[in-house]
C-alpha cells in the first residue's frame, strides 16, 4: 500500500498523552524563546506571521509540510480548485498585492493557488519565520511564567507569550476503517494528502469512496483517465455547475479599479462572498418565478445558488422547491433513471456544503463509470485486489478516499494542548468545542485560534474570515503589548453566552438538519455540535464591539 502521506495519515493516533506533555515540561534541554508561536503555514498562518512581525514581535512558526499553502499544499487531487471566485479568494490587506496578482480562471486551480501562496510568502518575506517539516506535538501553559511551552517533534521546546493556532478547519483527514486494507496491493490515496508528483490512472481500475466536494471535483477528471471507475456513494450530494472559464480582462479590470468597494460590499453578505442575496421568499414566489430564478443561478454557476431566495436555508418548504429543481436537472443530465435517482440527494439543500462541479452528473453517463450505493452496506473489507461491500467484490488497482476531514477541531485535538490547572483542550471540549467568538477558549490564556469553532469560517469565504481574525488577534496582541499586560483570557460567562448564541442562530436555520461535518456527524464518536457561526456581518460587529469596550468578555492581567 502506498500513497497516503505519513504526516496526514489519520491511522496515526493523536499525540495527546500525559507522558508526552510531562516530557515537554521536564525536558527543556533545547529551548528557544520568542514572543509568539504560530502553527500552520496556510493563508491564516502566513498572514498572522506578517501581522505579528509588523508589530515588532519575534515569531516562530511551524508547519508540517515542506512549504506554505495549507489546504492548497495538501489537496493536490485531480480537478482541485477553489469554489469561491478567485478575484475574491485572495488577501485584501495589501492594495499592491491585489493589484499585481493576476488570476487566470474564474475558479483558480490548486497549482495557481499554491503559486499565489508562495508569491505572498516571498513578497512579504515570511518563509524565514517558518520551520517546515516540523509538527507541534504539545503546547502547555506555564502559569507561573505566563508563557506557552510549545514542543515540536524535533524535540525542541519553544517558549512564547502567545500561542496561535492556524491549523485549518479541514486539515485532519477522516479515513474509514476497512478490514484488511493493509493487504490491498494497489495504491491508496486520500484527496486531502495527495502526492506531489502527478498520478497517472491510465489503464487502471480505480475506486473512489465518498461523494463530497473533493470527490465531485476529482471524479470527472479521473473518469477520463481510468479504464474503469467505481464510485462508492453513502450520501448523494447536491452540486451546481461551476461554469469555470478564463477570466476576461474587462471583468478583472472592473474589479481591480474598485477593489476596495468590491470587498466592502461582499463583507456585508452573510457568507462574505459576492453572490447577490435575493431576499424575496421562495414560498411567496410563483412556480414560474422560482424556476426562472433557479435557472438563472444555475446558468451563472457557483455557490450563489444557495442565495436564490431569502428563505432557502430557513424554511423547509422553500428548500423543497430548490431540491425539486436540482432533482429535475439530475434527471435531465443522467441517462439511466436508476442512476439519476441514486444521485438525487434527499437531505435539505445546503445542510451539507453545496458542491460546485464541472461535468459531475454527466460523468455517470460514461460506460466506464459505475455508481455503487453503500448507504446500507459500507465498504468494510479489502482483499489483495479489491474492496468489498455487501459481499460483492469490486476489483481495483487504486483506491481513493475522498472521505473528508475531522473538521474544525481535528487538528487541534491532535496536539496536546494544556491550559491552566492542567486542563487539556481535549477534556474541555469532550462534549463539543466551546469558544468565545471562535477565537479563544476560557482557561487557555494568550491562546488564539484562527477560524476556530464558533466563528463564521467555513460558512464564509475563508480568505475574508481569516483576514478579519488575524486583524482582530493582531490588534488584541498589540493592545496587550502597549498596555504592558501579561495575559488575556475569555471569561467563562462570555464563552457560555457565545456558545448559546451560535446554537440559537444555527437552530433558526436548516443547517443542523442532516449528518454533516458542520455538526461533526461524519466522524464516528465525535459529539454532535453545530460548529460554525452563521453570519459574517453580525460576527464582525460583535468582535469590533468587544475590542472597542476594552476586550469585554475577556479578563486581562497585569
Ligand atoms: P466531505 O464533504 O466530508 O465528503 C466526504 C464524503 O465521503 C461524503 O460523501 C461522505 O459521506 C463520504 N464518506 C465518509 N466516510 C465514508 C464511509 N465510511 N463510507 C462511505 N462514504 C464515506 O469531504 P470533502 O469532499 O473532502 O470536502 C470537505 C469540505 O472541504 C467541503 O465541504 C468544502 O468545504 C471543502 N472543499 C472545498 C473544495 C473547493 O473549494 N472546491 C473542494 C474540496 C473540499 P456522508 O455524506 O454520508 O458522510
Amino acid at each position: 500500500m502506498s500513497g497516503i502521506n505519513e504526516y496526514h495519515n489519520p491511522i496515526n493516533k493523536t499525540h495527546s498523552n500525559k507522558q508526552r506533555m510531562q516530557k515537554a515540561i521536564n525536558d527543556m534541554s533545547e529551548q528557544k524563546v520568542v514572543d509568539a508561536v504560530v502553527v500552520g503555514a496556510g493563508f491564516a498562518g502566513m498572514y498572522m506571521v506578517h501581522k505579528l512581525t509588523q508589530l515588532g514581535l519575534k515569531v516562530q512558526a511551524f508547519e508540517a509540510g515542506t512549504g506554505v499553502g495549507g489546504t492548497w499544499y495538501w489537496n493536490r487531487y485531480p480537478g482541485a480548485r477553489v469554489d469561491i471566485e478567485s478575484m475574491e479568494y485572495s488577501y485584501q490587506f495589501s492594495e499592491e498585492l491585489q493589484q499585481e496578482w493576476n488570476w487566470t480562471e474564474r475558479y483558480a486551480p490548486q497549482a495557481e493557488l499554491l503559486d499565489y501562496a508562495n508569491h505572498v510568502a516571498d513578497r512579504f518575506d515570511l518563509k524565514g519565520h517558518f520551520q517546515f517539516e516540523t509538527k507541534v506535538v504539545s503546547a502547555i501553559y506555564d502559569e507561573q511564567a505566563r508563557r506557552w511551552q510549545v514542543q515540536t517533534d524535533d524535540g525542541v521546546v519553544t517558549s512564547a507569550k502567545y500561542c496561535i493556532m492556524a491549523t485549518g478547519c479541514l486539515s485532519s483527514m477522516n479515513t474509514p476503517d476497512i478490514a484488511g486494507l493493509d493487504l490491498f496491493k494497489g495504491d491508496v490515496y486520500h484527496t486531502g494528502s495527495w502526492p506531489h508528483e502527478a498520478v497517472d490512472f491510465t489503464g487502471m481500475k480505480v475506486g473512489v469512496i465518498g461523494t463530497g466536494s473533493s470527490a465531485i471535483q476529482s471524479i470527472p477528471v479521473i473518469a477520463e483517465q481510468a479504464e474503469h471507475l467505481t464510485v462508492f456513494q453513502r450520501t448523494a450530494n447536491y452540486s451546481v455547475p461551476a461554469h469555470n472559464q478564463a477570466l476576461k480582462p474587462e471583468f478583472v479590470e472592473n474589479i481591480k479599479s474598485n477593489y476596495k468597494e468590491f470587498r466592502a460590499q461582499n463583507s456585508q453578505h452573510a457568507f462574505a462572498a459576492s453572490f447577490e442575496p435575493d431576499d424575496d421568499l421562495a414560498v411567496e414566489a410563483t412556480k414560474e418565478t422560482q424556476r426562472a430564478r433557479y435557472q438563472e443561478r444555475w446558468d451563472y454557476g457557483g455557490l450563489g445558488f444557495l442565495t436564490s431566495f431569502g428563505d432557502l436555508i430557513s424554511d423547509q418548504d422553500a428548500n423543497e422547491t430548490a431540491k425539486a429543481f436540482i432533482h429535475g436537472k439530475i434527471e435531465s443530465i443522467v441517462d439511466d433513471p436508476e442512476t439519476a435517482a441514486l444521485l438525487s440527494p434527499q437531505q435539505t439543500v445546503g445542510c451539507k456544503r453545496l458542491c460546485v462541479d464541472t461535468g459531475y452528473y454527466a460523468t455517470f453517463n460514461r460506460a466506464n463509470v459505475q455508481l455503487v450505493d453503500v448507504s446500507e452496506h459500507p465498504v468494510d473489507q479489502a482483499t489483495k485486489s479489491s474492496v468489498v461491500s455487501h459481499d460483492v467484490e469490486y476489483p481495483l488497482d487504486a483506491l481513493i478516499f475522498a472521505t473528508g476531514f475531522d473538521a474544525m477541531t481535528g487538528s487541534l485535538m491532535k496536539i496536546g494542548i494544556q491550559g491552566k490547572s492542567g486542563l487539556t483542550l481535549e477534556k474541555k471540549w469532550a462534549a463539543g468545542p466551546r469558544t468565545f467568538l471562535g477565537l479563544s477558549t476560557s482557561g487557555f490564556p494568550n491562546f488564539f485560534i484562527i477560524s476556530g469553532p464558533g466563528s463564521p469560517s467555513v460558512l464564509t469565504n475563508m480568505m475574508v474570515s481569516i483576514e478579519q481574525h488575524v486583524n482582530w488577534i493582531g490588534d488584541c496582541i498589540g493592545y496587550l503589548q502597549q498596555h504592558n499586560l501579561s495575559a488575556i483570557e475569555a471569561t467563562l460567562d462570555a464563552e457560555n453566552d457565545w456558545v448559546d448564541e451560535v446554537n440559537e442562530v444555527a437552530n433558526e436555520t436548516l443547517f443542523p438538519t442532516c449528518n454533516s461535518w458542520y455538526l461533526g456527524a461524519n466522524v464516528p464518536g465525535k459529539p454532535r455540535v453545530f460548529m460554525p457561526y452563521l453570519g459574517f456581518p453580525p460576527y464582525v460587529e460583535k468582535c469590533d464591539e468587544v475590542a472597542k469596550n476594552g476586550y469585554e468578555g475577556f479578563s486581562l492581567s497585569n
